[in-house]
């Protein structure tokens, strides 16, 4: 019988998943390398130098220009929550390995975070 190459295609295995994207820190630098592939550039003034703030839940990066703060998460759908990155990237990872579709309450038990938060 032949296969369906499409449903066949390589993907990313839940371990594989843990293994590079399980740790804040490991997203955070996943997440800086998509946003800025060649460097931080600030969107104020596209400046190149900048400081990390720390003390924050997430990284903050202020533009050694014009002092203009900007978090890692700004401008994603992840802007403006306290939700560690880990928990966002495994969140992004099961509703996209759902062939069928996730529903929030599926999320809410699977990352042990609040209905309205899933
Ligand atoms: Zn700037």
């Amino acid at each position: 019988m032949a296969m369906n190459r499409i449903q066949f295609q390589p993907g990313l295995s839940m371990p594989a998943f843990l293994k590079l994207y399980g740790t804040d820190a490991q997203c955070a630098v996943a997440l800086e390398q998509a946003r800025w592939p060649v460097g931080f550039h600030c969107p104020r003034c596209d400046g190149a130098a900048y400081t990390r703030v720390r003390g924050r839940t997430h990284p903050l990066f202020q533009c050694q220009a014009c002092r203009h703060q900007t978090s890692l998460i700004a401008g994603t759908v992840m802007q403006g929550t306290k939700l560690p990155l880990s928990v966002w990237f495994l969140a992004i990872y099961l509703i996209s390995q759902a062939k069928t579709g996730l529903s929030a309450l599926a999320l809410m038990r699977q990352l042990g975070v609040s209905y309205p938060t899933a």
